[in-house]
């Protein structure tokens, strides 16, 4: 393993693994090492969040969206 790293992200999760690939797309230059104590980097999420929570400039994130729903609804009994 190489001694020196330009960056060393403690955490492969949501924000550590977004802060990862943004840097991959603008930044490819910048040696970059993501430490995860668990077995897979993002464990076992599964992320939603609504289209409006993203502004036009943030919808980079798109190439990780597994699935789209139209919309939904909340049930309560009775
Ligand atoms: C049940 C549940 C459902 C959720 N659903 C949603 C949702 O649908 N949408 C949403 O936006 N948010 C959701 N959240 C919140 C969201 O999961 C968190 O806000 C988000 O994961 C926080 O990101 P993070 O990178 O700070 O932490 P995490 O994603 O938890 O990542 C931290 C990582 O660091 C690793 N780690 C910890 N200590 C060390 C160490 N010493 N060395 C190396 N690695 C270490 C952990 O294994 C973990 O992989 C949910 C949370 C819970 C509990």
């Amino acid at each position: 393993m190489k001694a020196r790293w330009d960056l060393i992200l403690v955490g492969g999760g949501l924000a550590n693994g977004l802060i990862a690939w943004r840097l991959r797309q603008l930044r490819p230059e910048i040696d970059l090492l993501l430490i995860e104590a668990g077995a897979q980097a993002g464990g076992n999420h599964t992320w939603s969040f609504h289209q409006d929570d993203l502004t036009a400039e943030q919808q980079w994130i798109a190439p990780l969206v597994a699935h789209r729903w139209p919309g939904y609804e909340v049930r309560f009994p009775r």
